[in-house]
């Protein structure tokens, strides 16, 4: 493990600054949260800036677009752009962080060629249809059902929590091929799916924070090609498990850089009023910066681990990475709030739905424990697969093996 920068990841560094100082000024202001079409026009934009300098898609192979660059280097970038500011993926995060590394782990050449490269110039946005109502934690409960006819399958059933369904172009989907009553894992299968196919139906869903970041989506004898089959039709828990591979490993990295900043941000305030006279809040605030000290380390550990594989997937470290920061996470906004005093109670309706306002964060942190796999979800992996411990004790046997990300 190298846990310092090599001449090379030096230089890509501070290639990469000059580059952050030159652009971000040029950007025009964020625009309001909950304006989706906006959000989608920002972050395209930016994710084209990426792009045309040689900064999308870090890790991912030169042949689709892609730097061909290191895990490591990508590490750098994320630490690099957040420090400096700049936007993070936005309305990207599914097509970036997750799907698009699947498609090159597990797709065909030719859905390769025609997804990538448009995840990675902005043009396409996709969202993630895997949780339903009655099938979160135990995902292969799912019943959304997929029956062929000819050259497409019809879908039919309900999804829910889609982030960004607004403003997708592609979801990637997973749908019930085998029998309902067969073994739940082995008859689930991996699709993409056109968002303006007829068929899907979206409601969006208020979280309490005011955004509408998520909806539930209706799906009504949805004609999707069996071309769009990612896989073996059935393997789609075997893929689903390489997804979250990569939504856990990645995709809450560069939020610990944050994490790290805003707690400078709460010492400094807690120094300018009585909070710091409280020896309880300093060694709160003490112990939260040795946590993301730790999950730094624990990040490049993780990275470098997957750099090292052959298939280039995070292994079971990701949940411990994060079950441990969506918790510091929760941490830091409570100390946040108890440093601010009732300030932080009162944010209000016009800020609230703006990223960094200490109200509004308080409440969005609630949501990390449960996306991506709950945090109890997250011990249940890190007791089987890490600890070796005996599997889950369940009245319905499969479900052991079956909660989000239970890997198997
Ligand atoms: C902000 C946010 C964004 C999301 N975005 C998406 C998205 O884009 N696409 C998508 O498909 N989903 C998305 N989700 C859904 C998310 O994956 C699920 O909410 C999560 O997997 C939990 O499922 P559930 O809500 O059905 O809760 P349940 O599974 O019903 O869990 C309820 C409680 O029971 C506990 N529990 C359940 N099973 C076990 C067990 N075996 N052992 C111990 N405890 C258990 C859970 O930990 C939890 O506390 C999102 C969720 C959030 C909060």
């Amino acid at each position: 493990m190298q846990l310092r920068d090599t001449p090379d990841q030096l230089r890509f560094r501070e290639d990469l600054r000059a580059w952050l100082r030159t652009v971000l000024p040029t950007l025009d202001p964020q625009p309001s949260q909950d304006d989706w079409q906006a959000r989608r026009t920002y972050d395209s934009h930016w994710q084209a800036l990426l792009h045309q300098a040689g900064y999308a898609g870090l890790n991912w192979p030169a042949e689709y677009g892609g730097r061909g660059a290191t895990p490591t280097e990508h590490l750098i970038f994320l630490e690099e752009s957040e420090l400096a500011g700049a936007p993070y993926v936005g309305v990207n995060f599914v097509g970036l962080l997750h799907a698009g590394p699947t498609l090159i782990a597990e797709a065909a050449p030719e859905q390769r060629e025609r997804h990538i490269p448009a995840i990675l110039r902005g043009d396409e946005i996709w969202c993630q249809g895997f949780s339903e109502p009655d099938a979160g934690s135990d995902l292969a409960a799912l019943r959304t059902r997929a029956v062929r006819d000819g050259d497409h399958y019809v879908v039919d059933g309900r999804k829910i929590w889609t982030s960004h369904a607004e403003v997708a172009d592609f979801c990637e989907l997973l749908v019930r091929t085998g029998p309902a009553d067969g073994p739940k894992h082995q008859g689930i299968t991996w699709l993409i799916m056109p968002m303006d196919a007829p068929g899907v139906t979206l409601r969006p869903l208020m979280t309490a924070g005011g955004s509408t970041e998520f909806s539930e989506m209706i799906l009504e004898d949805v004609r999707i090609p069996v071309a769009n089959r990612v896989g073996a039709e059935g393997d789609g828990w075997r893929i689903a498990m390489v997804t979250f591979a990569f939504e856990r490993g990645t995709g809450f990295v560069a939020e610990v850089v944050w994490a790290r900043r805003r707690l400078a941000e709460i010492a400094a305030l807690a120094r300018e009023n009585t909070a710091w006279e409280d020896s309880e809040t300093r060694r709160r605030i003490a112990r939260l910066a040795a946590e993301f000290d730790a999950l730094w380390a624990l990040v490049k550990r993780n990275v470098s681990e997957a750099e090292h594989s052959a298939a280039g997937i995070p292994g079971p470290g990701s949940s411990v990475f994060k079950l441990r920061f969506s918790e510091a996470r929760q941490h830091l906004d409570d100390l946040h709030a108890d440093v601010r005093g009732r300030d932080a109670l009162a944010f209000d309706d016009d800020l609230c739905t703006y990223d960094g306002e200490p109200g509004y964060e308080r409440l969005r942190s609630l949501a990390y424990t449960i996306a991506a796999g709950t945090s109890q979800v997250q011990r249940n992996i890190i007791g089987e697969r890490i600890l070796g411990l005996p599997k889950e004790p369940s009245a319905t046997a499969p479900a052991a093996g079956a909660a989000k990300g239970g890997a198997r």
